[in-house]
């Protein structure tokens, strides 16, 4: 039985993230984009409206939502600021390998700890060296009696700058290639861990992303996450969890796009009409909608999935590839429906056809994406 009708419950935490992104990121919108700050104010105010942590369980403090309750979060406040979006939703990403793989020593600790004292998360894994090719890291921990020495340099970190804890990914021993590569819950605060560079984006500005560099950093073995060589799997299971929502992101962005567009369209007059009434310009219009709709089903499908426990890796990665390409297309197209105007700052549009391009860029490219797809398919073949 499919229903696609919304639960009474789902109906209001959907509300209340459009409220809270309509009257408290939306205005503030264009200035971080403008300046490039991190919005601190916004993300304090998302954490007392319990925006930032929905995916921890409940009894470690967290809201306990499922994978289609997070969507819903995520296409509203990315529909107001895609940038400011990802400053909220990347905590609740980068606490998925604690959720799924820390013992419950570390749950009950660390989880309830970051929730109650709002403290802010990265996740470590992409290197200058080594970005689509995960299993390439040349981050290493090497380990010393009781304790790990982590070392390297992890690079477009969002959150780098601003967050708390890092979980960073390492290589016990790199001769082992991705089964060497372990999770670690690292506080900023330790000696021999800095912050590098921070990045001057074409798009989603105000989200902090930066290098995080780690120099002789003394990790007790009791802040490993999972397995010695667990690595690489944490990582493929926190993006198959972490995709769909990346989607519905971008179907945020895209829906802002058309709302934009259409009104006007229904506003703006060439030849005696309003140009929604030329065909070709009624037909981006339309396009836009149906792939909208396309993509959040998808990542609808996606996320209900793998909240089901079953794998949901081919639906995250086709969920993640149709909506990059998918919203990268129709902000182009809303640019294209004002002419002229789309091309220029004082509206809205510009903003969003850049904050589309990193959605087929971030999580996984969309040439990894169709790999994923592609391997799936002949998993089922042969
Ligand atoms: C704004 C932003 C935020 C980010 N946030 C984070 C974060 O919080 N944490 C984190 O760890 N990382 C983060 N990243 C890194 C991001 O995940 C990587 O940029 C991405 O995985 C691609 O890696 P790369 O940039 O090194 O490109 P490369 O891997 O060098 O790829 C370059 C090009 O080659 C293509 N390519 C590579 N290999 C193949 C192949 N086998 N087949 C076909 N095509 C291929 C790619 O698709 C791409 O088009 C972020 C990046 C950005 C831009």
């Amino acid at each position: 039985m499919i229903d696609f009708s919304l639960s009474e419950e789902q109906q209001l935490i959907q509300k209340m993230a459009r409220d809270f992104a309509q009257s408290e990121i939306l205005p503030h919108a264009a200035d971080f984009d403008r300046s490039g700050d991190y919005p601190e104010e916004i993300v304090r105010k998302a954490f007392q409206a319990d925006l930032v942590y929905g995916v921890i369980p409940e009894q470690y403090g967290g809201g306990g939502l499922d994978g289609l309750d997070q969507l819903l979060i995520a296409e509203e406040l990315s529909a107001a600021c895609a940038g400011i979006g990802s400053c909220i939703a990347i905590n609740s990403l980068a606490a998925i390998p604690l959720i799924y793989f820390g013992s419950e020593k570390q749950k009950e600790s660390l989880l309830s700890m970051i929730c109650t004292e709002e403290k802010k998360m990265a996740l470590c894994v992409t290197e200058p060296g080594a970005g689509s090719d995960v299993s390439s890291i040349s981050s290493t921990a090497k380990k010393i009696g009781a304790k790990y020495i982590l070392n390297g340099n992890k690079t477009f970190i969002t959150n780098g700058g601003v967050a708390d804890y890092y979980i960073v990914f390492a290589s016990i021993d790199r001769a082992l290639g991705h089964k060497g590569i372990t999770a670690f819950w690292v506080p900023r605060d330790l000696p021999g861990v800095s912050v590098g560079k921070k990045e001057d984006k074409m798009g989603q500005r105000a989200a902090n992303t930066t290098d995080v560099i780690f120099d002789q950093v003394e990790i007790p073995e009791t802040d490993r996450i999972g397995e010695e060589g667990q690595g690489f799997k944490i990582i493929m299971q926190t993006f198959n969890h972490s995709r769909p929502g990346v989607g519905a992101s971008a179907v945020g962005v895209a829906r802002s796009a058309m709302e934009y567009a259409l009104k006007y369209a229904s506003e703006r007059e060439q030849f005696g009409l309003p140009i929604l009434m030329h065909q070709a310009v009624m037909f981006m219009l339309a396009d836009m909608a149906k792939d909208i709709e396309a993509g959040r089903l998808l990542a609808w499908q996606a996320a209900w999935k793998g909240s089901q426990g079953l794998d949901n890796s081919k639906e995250a990665a086709i969920a993640k590839v149709f909506c990059g390409d998918m919203v990268m297309r129709v902000t182009t197209d809303a640019v294209q429906v004002l002419g002229g105007y789309g091309y220029i700052k004082d509206y809205p549009v510009e903003k969003l056809m850049r904050d589309a391009k990193v959605f087929q860029i971030y999580e996984g490219t969309a040439q990894i994406q169709r790999l994923l797809i592609g391997r799936a398919l002949m998993k089922d073949l042969f």
